[in-house]
């Protein structure tokens, strides 16, 4: 999609911290974390949010990556998923993505 950020950083037109890659799926840290491992996971097909997504393999490879990469980033002891559906609940880039925060204590309720 020619005007979404995500889908420029896919195409290689914005630079990005890219952590892992494959034919579907880009991770990459967030440009403005928010705890000390904070990263993005997303399809690198656009697809606006969870309700929007009708391939179930491809959030069962989205949910993969995160355990493999888990240990990579030393979120042995706990880490926290986050995806924002919808802007009421916050989401600022209408292109699927889940964050993956973790390296310090994350309190509870999130607020
Ligand atoms: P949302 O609020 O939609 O759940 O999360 C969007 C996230 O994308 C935010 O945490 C924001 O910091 C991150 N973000 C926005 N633009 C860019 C960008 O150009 N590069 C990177 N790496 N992250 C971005
Ligand atoms: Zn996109």
């Amino acid at each position: 999609m020619e005007d979404c950020v995500f889908c420029k950083i896919v195409a290689g037109k914005i630079p990005a911290d890219i952590k892992y890659e494959d034919e579907k799926i880009l991770v990459f840290t967030d440009v403005n974390p928010q705890a000390p491992v904070h990263l993005l996971v997303i399809p690198k097909e656009h697809v606006d949010n969870i309700l929007d997504l009708e391939d179930d393999g491809l959030l069962m490879k989205i949910f993969a990556t995160i355990r493999n990469l888990a240990p990579k980033f030393n979120l042995g002891n706990g880490f926290r998923l986050v995806n924002n559906c919808g802007k009421k609940a916050g989401q600022t880039v209408p292109h699927l993505h889940f964050h993956i925060l973790g390296g310090r204590r994350l309190g509870w309720p999130p607020g």
